[in-house]
């Protein structure tokens, strides 16, 4: 009885949520157009959690004569189906595809939207790694708790219909697209769209703007690499992970950066002194970031994470 009185509960949730169309977070899905045939959808600020629903991240989508491409899903089925809703105002054509940047929760639980409508999802292959791991298990189970009813027993994670490999090219309606993989960096299947004709480059999670940066286990000696190549596409206009896009790659990237080397100094530092981790975080200036949102809940794991790396990293050297 309690689970059917829970069920209707949740329907009545879900259905008012739908049909509000004005609750908060849902109402901030706005496309913005960037060049002739780009948009992105930018996120809230922040970790995902109820009062912004999930939605943290940024999505994009390209229309062409022949059909929509998209760029990552956002961080919920309703907020997949919201961005489906908004797409849908802008134009009829089919949405054909959609391109992953990588496996993390905010990219891609509105996957299942988009593959309902038959689209064809492209991934970099390392992306099953994540799928098969305890990680994307406990991921799913943590916010089907602190995402509900947003994310609840029915959001599932969706596998690519195709695993990529390397560099892959597409054209579609005319438009060029140029799929490049860059990981592992931020995570072990980065991978970034260029659309040609725009000059837009889609960056995924490689560049992070107006919070701090959600590094987890990435191996940021090789995603400070890689964020030079990101600068080699020569985009007029950088679509980041989270933050605004701007037409200043440059300056996009240089956030990032030093943040991921700041955290590379510091540590690197302390592990050299045979420093504990715990008095090395206590001494540390955190003055830069602690006043953006996420410090609180990503800073100390990012912190521990590269003291993890620059440990393992000096081993290696040794
Ligand atoms: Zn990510």
């Amino acid at each position: 009885m309690r689970t059917l009185f829970a069920s209707i509960l949740f329907l009545l949730v879900s259905a008012a949520a739908c049909a509000a169309g004005g609750a908060p977070a849902m109402a901030k899905v706005q496309p913005v157009k960037l060049a002739p045939h780009s948009y992105y959808i930018q996120g809230l600020a922040g970790e995902a959690s109820t009062v912004n629903q999930g939605f943290m991240s940024n999505a994009g989508f390209v229309v062409t004569s022949d059909g929509v491409v998209v760029f990552d899903t956002l961080g919920s089925p309703p907020l997949g189906a919201e961005m489906i809703r908004q797409i849908r105002k802008i134009t009829s054509q089919p949405i054909r595809r959609v391109i992953i940047s990588h496996y993390h929760a905010d990219h891609i639980y509105g996957l299942q939207a988009f593959k309902a409508l038959g689209a064809e999802i492209w991934a970099h292959r390392r992306g099953q790694e994540y799928l098969a791991s305890d990680e994307a298990q406990s991921r799913l189970a943590q916010r089907r708790k602190t995402l509900y009813p947003w994310v609840d027993k029915t959001t599932r994670l969706v596998p690519a219909d195709k695993w990529l490999d390397g560099e892959t090219g597409f054209e579609m309606g005319g438009l060029h697209f140029e799929l490049v993989y860059v990981g592992p960096a931020h995570s072990s299947e980065d991978m970034v769209m260029l659309v040609k004709e725009d000059g837009v480059l889609y960056s995924g999670d490689m560049v992070f703007k107006g919070r701090v940066p959600y590094v987890g286990n990435a191996d940021s000696k090789a995603w400070l690499e890689a964020l030079g190549r990101l600068l080699e596409l020569k985009p007029k206009i950088m679509v980041p992970g989270h933050g605004k896009a701007s037409a200043d790659a440059t300056a996009d990237l240089v956030f990032t950066r030093d943040y991921l080397i700041y955290l590379r100094d510091t540590m690197g530092k302390a592990v050299a002194n045979m420093e504990p981790f715990e008095e090395a975080y206590a001494k540390t200036s955190w003055k830069e970031f602690e006043h953006l949102p996420a410090f609180q809940a990503a800073n100390r794991v990012n912190a521990y994470n590269t003291y993890l790396l620059m440990e393992s990293e000096g081993l290696q050297t040794k």
